[in-house]
């Protein structure tokens, strides 16, 4: 049997001499380790179909009894070149596919949309936050942001705390002292929180492209979801 999926490639770990062990997250099979034989050999036909982001089409035989599949070929649809001759694009990436590798749910269709975004707009917080959002949203980990987290008032908003999960208003912050924030940067979490790739190009206009919001988020998601992201660092690295 031969199946034939698309996939894009999240992470590679070389292997012997001039092998591979990619893994691809497909739409059929979720995660799928390939082993490229010849990964390195400029000659192999495969090469240009299975580096790092490469959004390809796969021919292998399935064995779910396996933990690693073999490939046979691999077909490059889309290559992503804007990402990959960007360093700070192939940060965020790294940390894209790092978070698609580390969760159960398969999101095969939001990474391709989210690598789409990111190969065509220099925004490039403002693609990873929306990810993130979406990420947040399907682990059941968003943030409240419709009023303070500990008593609902929704006047007087201060402050973000990671701890209680949202915002907290002043009189609540008296008790939990989480760093305080201008109305202008709430305003922007808020809106960052709700937005998704439906309404990118309005998103685009609003002035979001903000680190310091995907610091927020990510702080989020590392601290509810227990995923360790050793790309992170190197972002963040690029942000101080
Ligand atoms: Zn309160």
């Amino acid at each position: 049997m031969n199946d034939l999926v698309k996939g894009v490639v999240i992470n590679s770990i070389e292997y012997k001499e001039n092998d591979a062990i990619v893994t691809v997250l497909t739409e059929e099979f979720g995660k799928v380790a390939l082993y490229v034989k010849g990964y390195k050999k400029i000659t192999s036909k495969n090469v240009y179909a299975t580096q790092l982001f490469d959004h390809s089409s796969f021919l292998f035989d399935f064995n779910p009894h396996k933990s690693i599949q073999i490939l046979k070929s691999a077909n490059l649809l889309s290559q992503f070149s804007n990402i990959k001759t960007d360093y700070e694009k192939i940060a965020a990436a790294s940390v894209i596919c790092e978070i698609a590798g580390g969760i159960e749910e398969n999101i095969y269709n939001l990474l391709y949309q989210t690598l789409n975004r990111l190969n065509d707009n220099e925004q490039i917080y403002l693609v990873l936050n929306v990810y993130l959002v979406a990420i947040l949203n399907i682990l059941g980990i968003s943030p409240f942001v419709d009023g303070c987290v500990n008593c609902g008032r929704t006047d007087n908003i201060e402050s973000i705390s990671i701890n209680e999960g949202g915002f907290l208003c002043s009189h609540c912050n008296r008790e939990f002292n989480d760093e305080i924030f201008d109305l202008e940067f709430l305003k922007k979490f808020r809106i960052t929180n709700k937005a998704s790739f439906d309404v990118f190009d309005k998103l685009i206009t609003l002035n979001l492209n903000d680190f310091k919001l995907t610091d927020l988020l990510m702080l989020i998601l590392i601290t509810y979801s227990g995923i360790y992201l050793k790309s992170y660092q190197s972002l963040k690295n690029l942000n101080h």
